[in-house]
């Protein structure tokens, strides 16, 4: 097959506590806690669930003294759990008076989100900007100048209405809020970069919910600085249509080399699970083959010749032992996120899909015999029958994880062939 390349874009790289984002390093994944910060138990414990889930960075709502009062509390939280994962704080409208009443709260942030569009109007927002900057410096941290077309600068945006109309041919009102969007992020980066952060402690993001305003949005902010870029959609919305969404926004803007960290905005369904925003993102780079994070179970849709939702059940059932399996994996099979297991309904291709898999399993279909052939490296090694083909395949799975990415296998060499990805290069 084929090998395909992206080049990713060059840009600086930006250290967020233990995480390099941007410079050739791999995209980041991160998430947002939806608890009150003020309580400290219930986000610590949702930052935890996320940074398990594979979050590599966890923003927390910091929007009253008692949240920023929190901060620090949670941070030990996490220590005491074993979990460096870094936080992120999402400032607006006090950000400046939050940060300068609560220095522990400064201190435990790894990095701090801004949005210029909600730190004050005319003087004063120039001031609140400064002050926030002011803090950056003071802390040695980062800052995200995340800009979002439903909180943009208003002032700015009618500065560059009242241009538009005095030309001669002005330009429609979609671009002009296209170039408000990035100007704000530029802008901003400059005043910090004046105020004395260092140019790589500065990431831009520009969000909007639509995905042909969000691709040009990129391709025109990538193409006019060198900051590294966080992408996201903003409320891309609920279940697939959030998904969706995203998926094919993401997906454009990844393969032209531009994004090095990503967020996925899912709404949640009510008492849904917080980490699937960080599952979508995961399975979108991994998809991709722009990294690794998971095992991968490959399916078939299932047809008239699957009769019994057992195949069904089969690959549910694995897909969910492989999640679960994960934490303890990733620590001691180095490499197993690369794993490729086939759960296929019938023998029409279920065979031949195994064969190309790691370890694979083809059900009987409708009228076959109720047996099951089970593939390993490409070759058929054991047949699978009676009530318990779900549990015997789960231990053969687990058993040929010890003996491919186990320490046994590392000696041999044979571990290193299976974390192959796409080739990702930073553009010359
Ligand atoms: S592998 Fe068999 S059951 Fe699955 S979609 Fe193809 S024909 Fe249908």
């Amino acid at each position: 097959m084929a090998e395909f390349e992206i080049r990713r874009r060059r840009t600086r790289q930006v250290r967020v506590g233990s995480i390099a984002i941007g410079g050739g390093a791999p995209i980041v994944v991160q998430s947002m806690t939806n608890t009150d910060t003020a309580d400290a138990d219930a986000t610590a414990k949702q930052a935890f669930e996320l940074a398990r889930a594979g979050s590599e960075l966890v923003r927390v709502t910091v929007n009253t003294t008692e949240a920023a009062a929190a901060v620090a509390r949670i941070r030990e939280r996490l220590d005491t759990l074993g979990c460096d994962v870094p936080l992120v704080g999402d400032f607006h409208f006090n950000g400046h008076k939050l940060l300068a009443q609560n220095p522990d709260c400064a201190r435990a942030l790894s990095k701090y989100r801004i949005n210029p569009g909600n730190v004050g109007r005319g003087t004063r927002h120039d001031e609140q900007f400064a002050t926030m900057i002011e803090f950056a410096c003071r802390n040695d941290k980062p800052v995200r100048i995340g800009v979002n077309w439903g909180s943009l600068d208003q002032e700015l945006l009618t500065r560059l209405m009242d241009e538009n109309a005095r030309r001669a041919e002005p330009l429609d009102a979609e671009e002009v809020l296209r170039e408000a969007l990035i100007r704000s992020a530029l802008e901003s980066a400059a005043r910090a970069e004046q105020l004395g952060l260092s140019g790589d402690r500065i990431i831009l993001s520009c969000k909007v919910s639509g995905v042909q305003d969000l691709i040009a949005v990129y391709r025109d902010l990538a193409a006019r600085c060198d900051y590294p870029l966080h992408l996201g959609l903003t409320e891309a919305g609920m279940g697939s249509k959030g998904i969706v969404a995203s998926s094919a926004a993401l997906a454009v803007l990844l393969q032209e080399g531009i994004g090095d960290t990503i967020r996925i905005s899912l709404t949640p369904e009510p008492g849904g699970d917080r980490t699937r925003e960080v599952l979508v993102a995961q399975e979108i780079l991994q998809s991709m083959g722009i990294r690794s994070f998971a095992p991968a179970v490959i399916a078939c849709p299932g047809c008239g010749r699957t009769t019994s939702t057992t195949f069904q059940e089969l690959a549910a059932n694995i897909q969910l032992f492989l999640r679960e399996r994960m934490p303890l994996w990733r620590e001691r099979f180095p490499g197993v996120e690369s794993m490729r297991v086939a759960v296929m309904g019938c023998v029409v291709n279920g065979p031949g899909e195994s064969k190309h898999a790691d370890i694979g399993i083809s059900l009987p279909g409708s009228g076959e015999r109720a047996v099951a052939p089970v593939y390993v490296d490409g070759e058929k090694t054991v047949t699978l029958k009676g009530e318990s083909i779900a549990e015997d395949f789960q231990k053969l799975v687990e058993e040929y994880v010890q003996s491919r990415y186990g320490e046994g296998a590392r000696l041999r060499g044979s571990g290193e062939e299976k974390t192959k990805t796409i080739p990702i290069k930073a553009a010359d």
